[in-house]
């Protein structure tokens, strides 16, 4: 049941912001990089020691948006989404959708971030 779309989004072969190139670490004052252990913006936590993060192509997150089809548009990932109902995964340096369920069972208590509003 998994169905692999073709990339409509082509890679971007530097971070707009600092310039890194695919594979490079991102510069120490760049807001695309994330902090690898919470997936979130690495800028403004400044003893963040974790693993550098690297520009890979694509906004962080939207590979993960893609895959679970989480787009508002072409090239328009729905970060927010993503944020509020994905979880991070330091081990993978990934973010990993919620659990498949079909109905929201009552003995869920997991907290979960409050929802923005548009
Ligand atoms: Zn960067
Ligand atoms: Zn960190």
């Amino acid at each position: 049941m998994t169905t692999h779309r073709p990339d409509t989004t082509p890679l971007e072969p530097n971070c707009p912001k600092c310039d890194a190139g695919i594979g490079q670490i991102h510069d120490d004052r760049c807001d695309v990089a994330r902090c690898l252990a919470t997936g979130l913006q690495r800028l403004g936590h400044n003893s963040c020691r974790c693993p550098q993060d690297v520009w890979t192509g694509r906004w962080p997150g939207e590979a993960e948006c893609m895959e679970f089809g989480w787009m508002l548009g072409p090239g328009m990932p729905d970060l927010n989404r993503l944020m509020t109902t994905a979880t991070w995964d330091p081990a993978t340096h990934r973010w990993t959708p919620p659990t498949h369920r079909t109905e929201r069972s009552a003995t869920e208590t997991r907290d979960e971030h409050p929802h923005h509003h548009r």
